[in-house]
């Protein structure tokens, strides 16, 4: 087995809560060419280290699953299922969150 390339420095929340359901994030390593998934019905979003290459990609595939678990908890089943659209909105989300300049 080979070691993990990344290590991450960057890390999702391990819990937060999204219209009264508390989601957890779990980062996993398994096999298979996914980096994340969304699983509403068990309210959690697994990250795979074993398909994820830096922190940009760590933000990245989070703010991704999470566009899907706010899709799911709005009932917005074309835009859960729209690749594209989650994409797309995850992209723009992650370049927000890494430039934001906050005050203070
Ligand atoms: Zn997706």
């Amino acid at each position: 087995m080979k070691a993990p390339k990344y290590s991450p420095t960057w890390f999702p929340p391990d819990q937060f809560k999204l219209g009264g359901r508390t989601w957890t994030t779990e980062l996993v390593h398994r096999r298979g060419q996914w980096a994340g998934t969304c699983t509403p019905s068990h309210c959690r979003i697994r990250l795979n280290l074993r398909c994820i290459e830096s922190d940009e990609e760590m933000r990245h595939t989070f703010i991704h699953e999470l566009l899907h678990a706010v899709a799911a908890t709005m009932g917005w089943k074309s835009f859960y299922r729209n690749e594209g659209k989650i994409d797309a909105l995850a992209c723009l989300l992650t370049q927000f969150e890494a430039t934001a300049v906050w005050r203070g």
